[in-house]
């Protein structure tokens, strides 16, 4: 249920935006979650600094605390007081990845906006390439990362995801080598576009191309976690999975709910009633009909057919509901060339 709706905004424990920033809108957002990455914070932050500032390009640096309980939030104030382009926001609890990047994607400003995990694995030096293909390139709108050298080890973290990756792109028809790569980089429409919670974050570019982003995948360099240690363990498969199962039929059916669940009712309601015209005649005819498997059988069809296509029509109402209650628009106007600067 929880792809239906959106999910509220987050409360803040705190936000500060530097009143020097404030001025200048930034051209590039990057956001970053971050949950116990005290260790990295530091060199993170000087490594996007010498990254981007070589651009010239106006950026900021919105790094969402995600409730850690080391020195993360109090870490990123003191550094935030002396860079003007550094946002932190510190949410009030631990929220998971996929709501701290939500949190993140509510303040950015930029008309780009790049994503990247706060452990050093992904490179900010891939950054400049990325934004210049966005540039250059007016055919995407969303460049995606491939770690073609992924540093993480194999059995317990690249297998899952080699699964992952297959079953997503043929589960949703967006094929990528990457799915999980964290380092991505948007045209802000598209991000506007999309609402990250529960684990969605593993899904974005089903998100955005359902959003009508046309999407590059470029190889990014990776590194092994050298600091800190990752928040994820297997138990996460089973959610994915889930989560998967979930997306795909949301994206299939959210218009018409009823054709999922009214189709199996019919297809269930048909033989059904088929069975019981079958006995109700042989009554009529004065046979006995006790005892019969058909009897059983008919009536269990038929019940879970009707209760399939009442399900149905009860999506159908919901669905018009979350469009009508939502106002978002339905079809997104392509922003190509002018209609972009414009
Ligand atoms: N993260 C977060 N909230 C969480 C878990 C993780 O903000 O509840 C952040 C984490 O600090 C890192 C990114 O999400 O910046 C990816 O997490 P991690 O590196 O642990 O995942 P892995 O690379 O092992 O998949
Ligand atoms: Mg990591």
């Amino acid at each position: 249920t929880h792809f239906v709706f959106a999910s509220e905004p987050l409360p803040l424990a705190e936000v500060a935006v530097p009143a020097s920033a404030e001025a200048a809108a930034p051209e590039v957002s990057i956001v970053i979650p971050v949950y116990n990455e005290a260790e990295n914070l530091p060199e993170l932050i000087r490594r996007v600094g010498e990254a981007l500032a070589p651009t010239g390009r106006r950026f900021e640096l919105i790094l969402v605390d995600d409730g850690s309980r080391d020195a993360s939030a109090a870490l990123l104030r003191e550094e935030a007081a002396r860079r003007p382009w550094l946002v932190p926001v510190v949410l009030a609890r631990n929220y998971g990845q996929s709501s701290a990047l939500q949190a993140g994607f509510d303040r950015v400003r930029g008309r780009y906006v790049v994503t990247l995990d706060g452990d050093l694995q992904n490179d900010p030096l891939d950054i400049p390439a990325m934004l210049d293909r966005l540039d250059a390139d007016d055919s995407v709108d969303m460049i995606s990362g491939w770690r073609r050298n992924r540093q993480d080890a194999e059995i317990s973290r690249k297998l899952p995801s080699r699964i992952a990756n297959a079953l997503i792109s043929r589960a949703t028809g967006v094929h990528l080598h990457d799915y999980g790569c964290a380092l991505k980089a948007y045209r802000r429409e598209i991000i506007d576009r999309i609402r990250l919670y529960g684990e969605l974050h593993r899904f974005i570019p089903s998100l955005a191309k359902d959003a009508g982003a046309r999407i590059a995948e470029v190889p990014v360099r990776h590194h092994a976690r050298t600091r800190g240690v990752s928040k994820y363990g297997i138990d996460r498969t089973f959610r994915v999975i889930l989560d998967l199962v979930l997306i795909v039929f949301f994206m299939r059916y959210r218009q018409r709910p009823l054709y999922a669940f009214g189709g199996l009712g019919l297809w269930l309601l048909t033989p059904g009633l088929g069975m019981l015209g079958h006995l109700g005649v042989l009554k009529l005819l004065g046979q006995d009909i006790g005892g019969r498997p058909l009897l059983m059988t008919g009536m269990l069809l038929s019940l879970i057919g009707v209760q399939l296509i009442v399900a149905g029509l009860v999506g159908e109402m919901l669905t018009r509901i979350y469009h009508e209650a939502g106002g978002r628009p339905q079809a997104h106007v392509r922003m190509d060339g002018a209609a972009r600067r414009a």
